[in-house]
């Protein structure tokens, strides 16, 4: 059995006091909300946290509300609750879709929202108890000097393997995040970078408090997303979109990868071939085709990676084959 190591776990009851004690941890420290990825992580010894701040406690993070006419997330709000709140499944059913996607009842009844936008990267060479690891010599993720995937790069290339996160972007979503020093607003995108240890531009005492979702005019999203598993399987190809329209003619387009490097991937030719056209068969077709080029999947997770990316093409146009009828 794997048990986890020792820490002092702490549970405030306030956003102000979450972000002292976070601070005053330091490098040491550590935010947990449903713990459903921190935890096992903890367990492999991936991290080992001396101080856990723990947010569960926090109403002020748990509330969903309208706020100026667009729908605010609190990043505590369990993913059953998201899953099943009426206004998001109303107006933002794609995002919906995405999180009844993830994992399962139980696991959603315990997992945030903002846990999922700030998962650990994934790797079959990471994702192992420490034994395992040791017995490679670890790799450069955590203890060890070399990437076993592609042992000639200067960076890891763990995946950004959470299914909140293309849809997230593809809407145009925005994330707050606050700290000591006050609170900052910033894309769902620019959340992220392509490098498989250092994955989020958030610093480690900031908390993500809301997600923005913009108002729900003229625009419609979709998820799609390749696994092993109907029942319960992380995503290791998965497609956000979503496409604004005048009457047929699709104006902007935003397409978003996940599950092929260690950040989203933007399809902006992709994108291009859409706008101005109307989202018919040819040019989902073509959308489609211009997507194979930025997908570049490593062989680091399920099937192989040139399956993995050939099916990039297939998962795009589904995923603006579901978006066909009519902005809503
Ligand atoms: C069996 C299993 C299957 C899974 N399947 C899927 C799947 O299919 N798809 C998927 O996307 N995920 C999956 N997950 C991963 C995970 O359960 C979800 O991503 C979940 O949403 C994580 O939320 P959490 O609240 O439990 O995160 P936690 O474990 O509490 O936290 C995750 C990370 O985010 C940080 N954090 C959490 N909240 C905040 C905050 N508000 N501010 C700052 N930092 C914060 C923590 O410090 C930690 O680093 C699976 C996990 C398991 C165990
Ligand atoms: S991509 Fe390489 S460095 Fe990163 S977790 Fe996998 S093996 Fe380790």
């Amino acid at each position: 059995m794997m048990r986890l190591p020792r820490f002092r776990y702490f549970a405030p009851r306030s956003i102000a006091d979450a972000l002292a004690i976070r601070s005053d941890a330091g490098p040491d420290g550590a935010y947990v909300a449903g713990g459903t990825d921190l935890y096992p992580n903890m367990k492999r010894r991936q991290q080992t946290p001396k101080a856990v701040v723990g947010l569960s406690r926090i109403a002020e993070l748990a509330t969903l509300e309208e706020r100026g006419g667009q729908l605010t997330l609190g990043a505590g709000a369990l993913l059953s609750t998201v899953e099943n709140d009426l206004r998001v499944r109303r107006d933002y059913a794609g995002l919906a879709h995405a999180v009844a996607e993830i994992s399962t009842p139980p696991l959603r009844n315990m997992g945030t929202l903002g846990g999922n936008l700030l998962l650990d990267t994934r790797c079959n060479y990471y994702d192992q108890n420490l034994e395992w690891r040791q017995a490679i010599d670890f790799c450069m993720k955590k203890d060890g000097a070399i990437c076993w995937v592609a042992p000639g790069s200067p960076k890891c290339l763990a995946v950004q393997s959470a299914d909140t996160v293309p849809v997230l972007i593809a809407m145009g979503a925005r994330a707050v995040l606050a700290s000591r020093e006050g609170e900052r607003e910033i894309a769902v995108e620019d959340l992220y970078r392509n490098d498989g240890i250092d994955y989020v531009t958030k610093r480690p005492d900031e908390l993500l408090t809301r997600i923005l979702l913009p108002k729900p005019n003229g625009w419609r999203a979709s998820y799609r997303k390749l696994r092993r598993r109907g029942a319960f399987d992380f995503p290791v190809l998965s497609v956000g979109a979503a496409v604004w329209r005048d009457g047929p003619t699709v104006t902007a387009a935003r397409l978003v990868l996940g599950g092929v490097a260690s950040a989203p991937i933007r399809l902006s030719a992709s994108e291009a071939t859409l706008t101005g056209r109307a989202l018919d068969a040819a040019a989902i077709a073509d959308a489609a085709e211009a997507a194979a080029g930025p997908s570049r999947p490593m062989d680091n997770t399920d099937f192989s990676f040139l399956w993995r990316k050939e099916m990039t093409t297939r998962y795009l146009a589904r995923a603006l084959e579901d978006l066909r009828s009519p902005a809503g």
